[in-house]
């Protein structure tokens, strides 16, 4: 089984296990921490080696900072100042509901891993 990299931020909690391709994703974060997706390379600067930098942890899953505060990553991708400060909410959410449906989100775990 291939190493996954370290991901900051889990405080040492035990993750949960990686489902089955296909079944409804648990926020497990394997397939973002193993090696970033097409939008986070194309968009963010993620280069091929995980985790992606915009993979976040919340509520004990890991989520996609891309889908839940687009507009502070692409700044920060960018190179704006102040990308880190509250973004206007419906911007955020209305780019976010579009990245979401472009990675098809909520249809289950996507990646084909252990
Ligand atoms: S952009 Fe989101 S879905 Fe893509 S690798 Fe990063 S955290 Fe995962
Ligand atoms: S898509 Fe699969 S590997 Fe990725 S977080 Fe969801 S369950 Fe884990």
């Amino acid at each position: 089984m291939k190493a996954i990299p370290l991901i900051d931020g889990t405080d040492g909690a035990r993750l949960p296990v990686k489902p089955a391709y296909g079944s409804p994703c648990n926020g497990c974060g394997w397939c973002c921490a193993s090696e970033p997706c097409g939008i986070a390379r194309e968009f963010i600067g993620a280069d091929g080696e995980g985790p992606c930098p915009a993979l976040e942890r919340e509520g004990g899953r890991f989520v996609c900072g891309l889908i839940i505060r687009p507009l502070v990553y692409l700044g920060r991708a960018a190179g704006l100042d102040g990308a880190d400060e509250a973004q206007p909410e419906e911007a955020d959410a209305l780019l976010g509901s579009q990245i979401a449906e472009a990675l098809g989100a909520g249809k289950g775990c996507c990646a084909d891993g252990p």
